[in-house]
């Protein structure tokens, strides 16, 4: 008997000379510096600009890519989509909606993508947003995957790297995407449970709901240069407040001043950094936890058997106690 091929691709309705992920097909130009690239070159520079260091929006495939060794990673839980519990529409149904970003993405079909990878050879569980995708919103999908993201990684003993783009909660699931800002949370929880780090990457922009939970949550912090990193954007803020904003608010350069982040990350050298991280922070195999770990629980054990008596005696003085009370 005779074996049928049928190609996946042609099943799903996709042309069949489709470019590689990551490759438009078309170039695109510089809004900063007007240098035009070809769209293989943007892939190669991790979509940054050579000349003025301006970075492309990328998708969260277009991230895993950039971040992945060789470009090599597995997606699980792409079957999962939004339902649609309140009905919502507007001038729109919420459905249809999903529907066309789902038609206009990748093959994500959400605004998260959780990957298995290795950085710099150093294995990990990442989950990277897609602000293509209704603006990067959380609604339960979002979440649910963040959270699996997250067990996954405890169990595997591996750390979690975040990277965020995204305008906040998704509006269309009312309560139940604002819920998700306390189920990332406890994701997160999950893994300082387990003793295992969180490394998370701000792309532009990461605000409202996003940046109210989980973005600002990692044990390191990194953002991508010009980043807009706030809770409610500059044009909403000047709208309410009527006044005008300096150009450099909330901007990743601004919140590495006031102490928000731990530095400020060119894309391209994100898998060399985050590389050297988690060389640091890895579980070693038969080991409960990392070693730098042990060694700050055995610093703060000894830091609290040695101190002077000192710090105390300030204490009961600022209290008033000073030995005066019989
Ligand atoms: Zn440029």
């Amino acid at each position: 008997m005779a074996r049928v091929h049928i190609s996946i691709d042609r099943l799903r309705g996709k042309p069949r000379d489709r470019p590689p992920r990551g490759v438009s097909g078309e170039g695109e130009t510089c809004p900063k510096c007007g240098t035009h690239f070809r769209a293989e070159e943007l892939v190669r520079n991790a979509r940054v600009c050579t000349s003025c260091s301006h970075h492309f929006a990328a998708t969260a495939r277009q991230r895993l890519d950039a971040l992945a060794d060789g470009g090599e990673w597995s997606e699980p839980w792409t079957d999962l989509r939004a339902g649609d519990p309140l009905r919502f529409s507007d001038l729109e149904s919420y459905t249809s909606r999903v529907a066309k970003a789902e038609a206009k993405t990748d093959g994500s079909g959400e605004a998260l993508s959780v990957a298995r990878l290795e950085i710099q050879g150093h294995p990990a569980i990442a989950a990277a947003m897609d602000f293509g995708f209704l603006g990067g919103s959380m609604g339960s999908v979002v979440g649910e995957k963040l959270a699996r993201a997250s067990e996954r990684a405890a169990e595997s003993g591996l750390p979690l790297v975040v990277i965020t783009a995204s305008g906040g909660a998704r509006m269309q699931e009312g309560i139940l995407a604002l819920m998700q800002m306390a189920r990332s949370v406890v994701a997160y929880e999950t893994m300082a449970d387990a003793h295992l780090p969180v490394i998370v990457v701000l792309g532009h922009p990461t605000t409202g709901g996003v940046w109210a939970s989980f973005a600002a949550l990692g044990d390191v912090t990194y953002a991508e240069p010009g980043a807009l990193i706030a809770f409610s954007g500059p044009r909403v803020i000047e709208q309410t407040t009527r006044e005008k904003l300096p150009d450099d608010f909330g901007r990743a350069e601004t919140q590495l001043a006031n102490g928000q982040i731990d530095a400020v990350v060119d894309r391209r050298e994100l898998p060399h950094r985050i590389g050297r991280v988690l060389a640091i922070l890895e579980r070693p195999r038969g080991l409960e936890a990392p070693p730098a770990f042990v060694w700050a629980q055995e610093r703060a054990q000894w830091a609290a058997q040695t101190l002077p008596t000192l710090p105390k005696r300030l204490a009961d003085r600022i209290r008033g106690d000073d030995g005066a009370q019989g």
